[in-house]
């Protein structure tokens, strides 16, 4: 294993047996079991502003390296991972959507799913105060990648200072909703100051990628602490969107 393994949650809780979306749903006693994995192995957990100053050379990458993210921000993120979270002493991130708070995680009802409550900005102030980051996961949870500039602009730019404003600190990490990103979505978050963004792209974050378009490791429903163990050591290299740094016109 080398670089940093970002992995990926969304919901936390005790969820039926799923066949779609699995990437979706971790039962609360298996994300135990990763939470007890990481521990036992000596993971090294870091915060994203952490990792993202290692992956830029600000100090050496430890071994097993390992961010832990939650995209959407939903209430189970509270009633479910914290507690456990806070039980192992590790840090985390909530990807929260800015024009969502307070309500519920609708795109899910396309696909017959459930619709769980989204955290309320009070809750995001009082998850921000018990250390955990909060970043941007856009304005309205659409697809980034061949939006019109000002479309973009509002949610990458917006999004921060909605949430921002809403949590009295700095908003400086994101999370693409979906994964979907372009090289003007790389650049419109550079232009919005964020330090980071990650993708759905598999693999473990090393020196060589663009911090505005990390690699992460989705956890699934059926990762149990020898499926969890597989994916923090795994070396594969992410496909699609060529995003290493060289390959980013424009940025270093
Ligand atoms: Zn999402």
């Amino acid at each position: 294993m080398s670089g940093i393994s970002i992995f990926m949650y969304h919901q936390v809780g005790r969820f039926p047996e799923m066949r779609e979306h699995r990437a979706s749903y971790c039962d609360t006693d298996r994300f135990r079991g990763h939470m007890r994995y990481l521990k036992f192995i000596g993971a090294n957990v870091m915060s994203m502003s952490a990792a993202v100053a290692a992956l830029q050379g600000q100090h050496p990458i430890p071994p097993r390296a390992v961010v832990l993210t939650f995209d959407d921000g939903c209430e189970n993120f509270y009633e479910n991972a914290l507690p456990i979270l806070q039980e192992y002493g590790f840090p985390a991130i909530v990807y929260a959507i800015a024009g969502m708070t307070g309500k519920s995680a609708q795109w899910l009802a396309a696909s017959g799913h459930p619709t769980p409550p989204l955290m309320t900005d009070a809750r995001l102030r009082e998850v921000a105060a018990s250390g955990i980051e909060i970043g941007s996961h856009a304005y309205d949870h659409i697809h980034l990648a061949g939006l019109p500039e000002s479309a973009l602009r509002h949610e990458v730019s917006d999004s921060k200072r909605r949430l921002e404003d809403a949590l009295g600190r700095t908003v400086e990490h994101f999370c693409y909703p979906y994964g979907s990103h372009d090289l003007a979505a790389i650049l419109a978050t550079a232009e919005a100051g964020y330090r980071s963004a990650v993708t759905c792209q598999r693999g473990a974050a090393t020196p060589d990628f663009d911090v505005l378009a990390l690699p992460r490791k989705g956890v699934s429903y059926g990762d149990d602490a020898i499926g969890f163990a597989w994916k923090l050591h795994m070396k594969n290299k992410p496909k699609g969107l060529a995003l290493s740094r060289a390959h980013v016109p424009g940025r270093q």
